[in-house]
């Protein structure tokens, strides 16, 4: 007799037929592909999700390789963006569900547009100042939303599910000042944490597809170098900001130009607020007037003695060598938000 892909699922007490017919039918988003999030998606595929949007802002480079098992050197050469990469990878893998890759910043002005038709999300990101939007956000419109984070050896993940439980900033109350915490740029990552840490992510998402009981209540904190792993209660606050008093500074704070520094990389990034304006070809063509301008498919690369940008189609620009956000802002408003 022969047996589906997915026959070892459908044999599993807990998923069955109708189980692996749900996850078919069922959307998530991933946001972030880096290490926790290729790897989610990876698994999210393999377990045959039907839809998964990926969502990244960033390059493969050649750091990424030592965690983020997807990519390949080629990818790095070829300075594909992740979320396509994988996309690329994945779709080799499983060509019968979709997958849409989506090269974009998750900010205040496109957040609510792209998690409000999913079932889940899920984190796969690198900064805490998104992940505390993305909470506001999944408090908002009720979308459940699966937290993980790792650093070092050691990482968290949490189920935030609205109206229910706790929410990111219960568990982390509030969002601590740049540069007060570890992050991955500053003491690093290795490899199992990441892979254990979207593990429980993947089986997490997997339980809430299926509104299963065994859907982890608790918060879960684990490291792979000094070997334990604790599950612990996670009180909801009533004076929550978010999930207490349903407030959304961040969601609501929209700047013209919002600027963040990427860390690592010794740049900016400005993202325009999005009106619908923003003709990417007109821009494309004015710069060829003021430098040298190298075009592939996802983005543009300018180059002049002042100037060293990659300018996406969306209006968001990635400017290099520069000491702050305020210069970046200086450059981006010269060249492209003219
Ligand atoms: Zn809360």
């Amino acid at each position: 007799m022969q047996v589906g892909r997915y026959h070892r699922q459908e044999i599993f007490y807990a998923i069955g037929k109708e189980g692996q017919q749900k996850l078919q039918q069922s959307r998530v988003c991933v946001i972030g592909i880096g290490a926790l999030g290729a790897s989610v998606a990876n698994m999210l595929a393999q377990a045959g999700v039907g839809y998964l949007r990926l969502i990244d802002r960033d390059i493969v480079e050649l750091t990424n390789l030592q965690r983020q098992a997807l990519f390949t050197e080629a990818d790095v050469e070829q300075q594909l963006p992740k979320a396509e990469a994988a996309r690329m990878h994945i779709s080799q893998m499983n060509s019968e569900i979709e997958i849409e890759a989506k090269i974009v910043d998750v900010n205040p002005y496109n957040i609510e547009k792209l998690i409000t038709d999913v079932d889940v999300v899920v984190d796969g990101l690198d900064n805490l100042e998104t992940r505390y939007l993305l909470n506001e956000a999944c408090d908002k419109h009720k979308i459940r939303y699966v937290y993980g984070g790792v650093v070092g050896s050691g990482g968290m993940c949490m189920n935030v599910l609205p109206g229910e439980g706790p929410c990111l900033e219960c568990l982390l109350g509030p969002l601590p000042e740049e540069g007060s915490y570890d992050t991955c740029d500053t003491v690093g990552v290795i490899s199992p944490i990441t892979n254990i840490v979207a593990s429980y992510e993947a089986a997490e998402t997997m339980k809430l597809l299926l509104d299963s009981e065994s859907v982890c209540r608790q918060a879960i904190s684990l490291d792979a170098w000094d070997s334990y792993t604790e599950f612990f209660d996670v009180d909801k606050d009533p004076e929550c900001p978010v999930c207490g008093k349903h407030q959304y500074t961040r969601l609501e704070h929209r700047q013209k130009n919002y600027t963040a520094s990427l860390c690592g990389h010794d740049a900016y990034q400005v993202t325009p607020e999005d009106d619908g304006a923003f003709d990417y070809d007109a821009v494309v063509e004015r710069l060829r007037q003021s430098g040298e301008v190298k075009q592939n498919k996802f983005f543009t690369i300018f180059k002049n003695e002042e100037a060293d940008f990659k300018l996406f189609p969306d209006g968001r620009a990635i400017i290099n060598k520069v000491a702050d956000g305020d210069t970046a802002r200086e450059i981006f408003a010269k060249y492209i938000d003219q």
